[in-house]
């Protein structure tokens, strides 16, 4: 029997497991949010993933459950393996990405490094932290943050107070996430893949450059990472991935500060934007690997192909009509570059797709990846 696997969330991420998952002759069924979504191709259901009946009916169809967002709440995926259905990532882990302050909080009881944080409830407790950290400090929602929405750097007690009052309106009380704000040369991505079995993987630790909070481009492998900081950013996925027993794609995105720590920022349980690169730049990209970590099937091999990738995103897309339309030019002037479009509407800022250019020599591949991008602008 050809494996099932159900992915929840019907976006970009969904999209790109089809490829492999057509290669692998594996069936991938998508429970989209909408009609018309990216992964429409592959997405025979179209349901509300908030209602536990809908997602069972799902559920019941496949081998396993995966994601492409981690909003799917904890109520309904306890009851999946409840019922015996496998579900990868498990709630267990997943928990930890979708709450900031569960995670600060389960990441430094693991010892691993994470800036200064504090949870606080009060405008008083967030001014008591302010006053201990040179009065500047990075406040986040605990849930439902993602591209920068949800994190805001403060100087005054009284910035945060219109989230707190969402708090209190909420009725469930719960807190904000205060952390320092670390001083940091640059991003970095390390992305892992664990299977249930143990087995686990890791590919060249990458830079990210974000504009505005979204991530902008990634380069990879992070120029100069050779040796330390390699080790250090594989070590510490590979202890999160085992410490919090995740299954599949993880990405963790961390700053490298000034005085040349490490620190863990965010965790992202599935296939992330820092990766894609390994679509057209690595041996097994991690969409593949994704697929073959939920079915507890044997890793591929997470090299590089070239020496260099870069990926630029698509924020936006064109002004007027669609990528496809730029295709002639594009794809005329570029041809060492490869273009990745999501079926997605163009709309300031969303991601609708993206390049990526590999090659021996970084400057000339980042060019390439650049100047194809602008094609798709304006
Ligand atoms: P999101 O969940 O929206 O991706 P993140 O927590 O990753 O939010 O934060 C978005 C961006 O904000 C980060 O990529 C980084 O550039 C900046 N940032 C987040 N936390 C800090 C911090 N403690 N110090 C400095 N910059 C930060």
């Amino acid at each position: 029997m050809q494996p099932r696997i159900g992915v929840l969330g019907g976006g970009q991420l969904a999209r790109m497991m089809i490829p492999p998952a057509v290669n692998l002759g594996i069936t991938l069924e998508v429970l989209a949010e909408a009609p018309g979504m990216s992964a429409e191709l592959a997405a025979h259901d179209v349901g509300d993933y908030h209602d536990l009946d809908t997602v069972l009916a799902f559920a019941q169809t496949v081998d396993v459950v995966t994601f492409d967002h981690e909003h799917v709440p904890q109520a309904i995926l306890r009851e999946l393996v409840a019922r015996g259905i496998p579900v990868h990532p498990g709630p267990d882990a997943l928990l930890y990405a979708q709450d900031k302050l569960l995670m600060r909080a389960r990441l430094s009881e693991l010892g691993l490094p994470v800036p200064d944080w504090a949870s606080v409830e009060t405008s008083e407790e967030l001014g008591a932290f302010l006053a201990s950290h040179g009065g500047r400090a990075v406040v986040k929602t605990a849930r439902g943050g993602y591209d920068g929405k949800g994190v805001r750097v403060v100087t005054a007690a009284h910035e945060a107070d219109d989230w707190f009052i969402a708090l209190a309106e909420d009725g469930n009380g719960g807190a904000l996430l205060v952390e320092e704000l670390v001083e940091f040369q640059r991003e970095l991505a390390q992305l892992v893949a664990r299977r249930p079995s143990g087995e686990l993987a890791v590919w060249p630790v990458v830079e990210t450059v974000q504009r505005g909070g979204v991530c902008a481009e990634v380069l990879a492998p992070a120029r100069d990472s050779a040796g330390n900081v390699a080790t250090m950013a594989a070590d510490i996925a590979t202890a999160i991935a085992e410490g919090l027993g995740v299954t599949g794609v993880m990405a963790v995105e961390l700053f490298q500060t000034t005085d040349e720590r490490l620190l863990v920022n965010e965790l992202a349980m599935r296939p992330h934007n820092s990766g894609h690169w390994t679509i057209d730049g690595s041996t097994t990209s991690q969409f593949e690997q994704h697929l073959r970590a939920v079915l507890d099937l044997p890793l591929g091999a997470t090299g590089t192909r070239d020496d260099w990738s870069v990926m630029v995103n698509i924020l936006g897309g064109p002004q007027t009509g669609s990528i496809a339309d730029r295709y002639p030019a594009a794809l005329a002037a570029h041809p060492t570059v490869k273009v990745h479009a999501y079926g997605k509407e163009p709309r300031p800022g969303r991601k609708v797709g993206h390049v990526t250019a590999t090659g021996n020599d970084l400057d000339e591949v980042a060019y390439q990846a650049r100047a194809a991008e602008a094609f798709f602008q304006g």
